[in-house]
């Protein structure tokens, strides 16, 4: 583990300056676009490298800087967030397993497990995880793994990781968490007690909505082995541009995370408090159900907030097409804000009576509060509310 603090490493980990003979000494990894590297004897390949799908320089540094972050030994990273919980599903389950999942996990999480790894005999579980209890009644003898996300979307709903892997580790089992909504900067699943982190790093790591890619960090040699073996049989692998990218947008990932947060809880207090406003949901108020489990397992409760019109689906579209600077458009964790209406969008292939079990109604509406001025954001929201 590094001695230095995050945003040290989110800086400097993974991107030393080379001084050895011939090298340059950059102080940003060079892009290594090369997909094949020459060598002089036919049995030694020149420091390890033979062919980008298999190891690339420059993926391997942002491979170092996520796992410094993440306090975890090893990171692997990925061209989607779902190319990421592809391998690692492909690693780790086979025919006849079953997982146990959180029913409130991304949407594209869901479609991967009901639509392609069912086919191929996986039985998956969904349970309410945030509460710890569901998801040991619904542990089975072939049961391999447990999957979560804290906090959920568009629900917000937080899992105490710490109960669950002592769970899953009493059963023999591993804990996946995505990390995604808080980042490796407010949350460490890892020191939690999970065996393994996934990231969309199209969200907050990456940070400004120009790239996409994904991540696995962990602390296990046998397991690591095995996800990057899968992960070069199958080639799910990020880019030498868009690791490049990455780099480049998670050394302000400590910056933008604090900013997130300060706009999310302001305009969270804001919309408390308006008349045209109800059930604002937001780890970090008071009033969130887990308020204190928050506190207690992650250092901060991240940028994104769901709120209710009060009203009908109409008002809620006004709202939301009445508004200048928050763009209304999927996905979150860039520096521009994002808004969207989950059961018209992120979540409209959610069937209707799931998204109403679940608590996701025709008019409650997800904020990504980027990392503009405050005053600009309440204000532009304020404009809009008077639309409807
Ligand atoms: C976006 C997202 C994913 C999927 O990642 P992609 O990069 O879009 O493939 C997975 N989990 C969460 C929580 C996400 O927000």
């Amino acid at each position: 583990m590094s001695k230095y603090g995050f945003s040290t490493n989110s800086i400097h980990a993974g991107e030393e300056p080379d001084f050895r003979e011939g090298a340059t000494g950059d102080v940003v990894a060079p892009v290594h676009l090369s997909t094949t590297f020459a060598r002089k004897q036919v049995d030694i390949p020149t420091a390890g490298y033979e062919y980008t799908r298999s190891l690339n320089p420059t993926r391997k540094a942002l491979e170092t800087k996520l796992a410094s972050l993440e306090n975890a030994r090893y990171g692997l990273t990925f061209s989607s967030g779902l190319a990421a919980e592809t391998t690692v599903l492909l690693a780790l389950v086979k025919s006849g397993d079953h997982i146990v999942a959180f029913d409130d996990l991304y949407g594209g999480t869901k479609r991967l497990f009901n639509h392609i790894f069912n086919e191929y005999g996986i039985d998956v579980s969904y349970v309410d995880a945030s509460d710890a209890a569901s998801v040991e009644a619904a542990i089975q003898p072939n049961t391999r793994l447990v999957w979560i996300e804290s906090p959920s979307n568009p629900l917000l709903k937080v899992c105490d990781i710490r109960a669950i892997a002592g769970i899953t580790h009493q059963h023999g089992l591993l804990l996946l968490v995505d990390n995604t909504f808080l980042s490796p900067f407010f949350q460490k699943p890892l020191d939690l007690g999970a065996d393994l982190v996934v990231h969309s790093s199209t969200k907050y790591i990456g940070g400004h909505s120009d790239v996409l890619g994904g991540a696995v960090l962990l602390a296990d040699t046998a397991l690591y082995e095995q996800i990057r073996h899968r992960q070069n049989a199958v080639g799910a692998v990020l880019s030498p541009l868009d690791s490049y990218l990455t780099l480049r947008g998670v050394k302000t990932l400590a910056l933008r995370m604090e900013r997130h947060q300060q706009n999310a809880l302001s305009i969270a207090r804001y919309l408390e408090r308006h008349p045209k406003a109800n059930r604002v949901i937001y780890p970090g108020l008071a009033s969130h159900p887990q308020h204190e489990l928050s506190k207690a397992q992650s250092s901060g409760f991240g940028g994104v907030l769901s709120f209710e019109i009060k009203g009908s689906v109409v008002d809620a579209k006004k709202f939301l097409e009445s508004l200048h600077i928050f763009a209304l458009a999927e996905s979150l964790g860039g520096v521009e804000s994002l808004i969207e209406l989950p059961a018209a969008m992120t979540h409209s292939s959610v069937d209707p009576e799931t998204r109403r079990k679940t608590g996701i109604t025709d008019t409650l509406i997800r904020v990504s509060a980027g990392v503009e001025d405050i005053e600009d954001l309440i204000e532009d929201i304020e404009q809009a509310l008077k639309q409807i």
